[in-house]
């Protein structure tokens, strides 16, 4: 069994705590809180062993009448890898914290790459088996390294250029905006995006232009890939269906958004609707020459959190790739292609409690 900890408890920490209790060949030890908010109690109830992540907040967890377990400290002590998941730039804090410790750690697209020895995504990063720190990319870098890996292995990537709609803050960030707007964010072209997935994918050359919307469910991908071959729309719908994280959302499903795609996942009975895998429409796939076109949507709270897992089994197994991502999509039902599959093929059932 893996130990591992969790160091932050928000929308990335929560989702990854849950992943991990999830393994067979891991033990969640415990996550953090900084304050005893609803969070420290949602992961009571949940059954997580909570431990204080700043000392002198320790006791504010007993006068809530919150059980806190140790320190972070203690909790450092008792694992084998822990994540960090904390809000960006305290991960860059917390490394001579686990440093000290010698504990591996893992952090988050919010850290600057030079954080870790590698940044990593499951589909797209070479060997990392001499890391002893990693990076899982951020949510929209995870979304593009896991489409244009496959695409790049099969037609190669001569210039991808990607238009990202970005949502303006998770659902419990009421701080976040734009509320009334559709701002460029940054408006300087390339945005930072393109550099970050030549973290894992160095050699693709792409571009990258980001907007701000107000809209908190998910992000939204306008991908054109000018390709070294010519294939065809259908070859490439193909090529994508067989990935296991991109889910080729079929015309016949009436999904035409977000909160489409959000509510088939809260029916399908996935915690919190959340959804790991890239969704693309299917029909958007389009091939004029050698220029590819498609739209996809991100769900930026939940695309990292089987890469989370595979980081992990990287840092602290032998386990393989292939084998660590069919384990990770397992445990959580990741892959939801074969359910809306409309060769008639026989379909490998999901079950609403997967
Ligand atoms: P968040 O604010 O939702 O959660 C962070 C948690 O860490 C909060 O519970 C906060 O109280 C806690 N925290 C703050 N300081 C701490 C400390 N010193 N020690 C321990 N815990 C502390 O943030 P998030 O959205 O989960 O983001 C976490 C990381 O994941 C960031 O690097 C972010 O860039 C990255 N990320 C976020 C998203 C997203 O869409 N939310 C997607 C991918 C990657």
């Amino acid at each position: 069994m893996i130990r591992v900890g969790v160091n932050g408890y928000g929308t990335i920490g929560k989702r990854v705590a849950d992943a991990v209790a999830a393994q067979l060949d891991m033990e969640l030890v415990g996550v953090t809180k900084t304050s005893p908010d609803y969070g420290a109690e949602a992961a009571l109830r949940r059954g997580y062993d909570l431990y204080a992540a700043v000392d002198d907040q320790a006791a504010a967890f007993e006068d809530a009448g919150l059980a806190i377990a140790g320190s972070l400290a203690d909790l450092l002590d008792a694992v084998d890898v822990v994540v960090d998941c904390t809000p960006a730039g305290i991960g860059e804090r917390n490394r001579p914290i686990y440093d000290a410790h010698g504990t591996p750690a893992i952090y988050q697209g919010g850290e600057d790459a030079a954080i870790a020895d590698a940044s990593f995504n499951a589909r797209a990063s070479g060997d990392v088996s001499e890391a002893d720190s990693l990076r899982v990319v951020s949510c929209n870098t995870t979304g593009l390294s896991r489409l244009l890996a496959p695409i790049d292995e099969v037609y190669g990537v001569e210039k991808a250029r990607v238009t990202l709609v970005r949502r303006g803050g998770d659902p419990s960030e009421t701080d976040r905006g734009p509320i009334n707007d559709v701002v460029p964010d940054p408006a300087t072209v390339p945005s930072h995006h393109g550099p970050d997935v030549n973290a894992v994918l160095p050699d693709i050359d792409v571009d990258t232009a980001a907007l701000k919307a107000p809209v908190t469910g998910m992000h939204t991908h306008s991908v054109n890939v000018t390709l070294e071959r010519e294939p065809t729309a259908a070859e490439v719908r193909e090529l994508l269906r067989d990935e296991t994280r991109l889910f080729l959302i079929p015309e016949r499903a009436g999904i035409d958004g977000a909160g489409a795609l959000k509510d088939y996942a809260s029916d399908l009975g996935r915690a919190r609707g959340d959804f790991w895998e890239n969704c693309v429409w299917e029909e958007s796939i389009s091939v004029e020459g050698r220029d590819l076109y498609l739209f996809q949507n991100v769900h930026q709270e939940a695309d990292v959190v089987p890469e989370n897992v595979d980081a992990i089994r990287a840092l602290a197994s032998d386990i393989s790739r292939e084998e660590s991502v069919a384990r990770t999509n397992d445990a959580l039902g990741v892959g939801l292609e074969s359910l809306l599959s409309e060769d008639g093929a026989p379909r490998d059932q999901v079950a609403a409690d997967d």
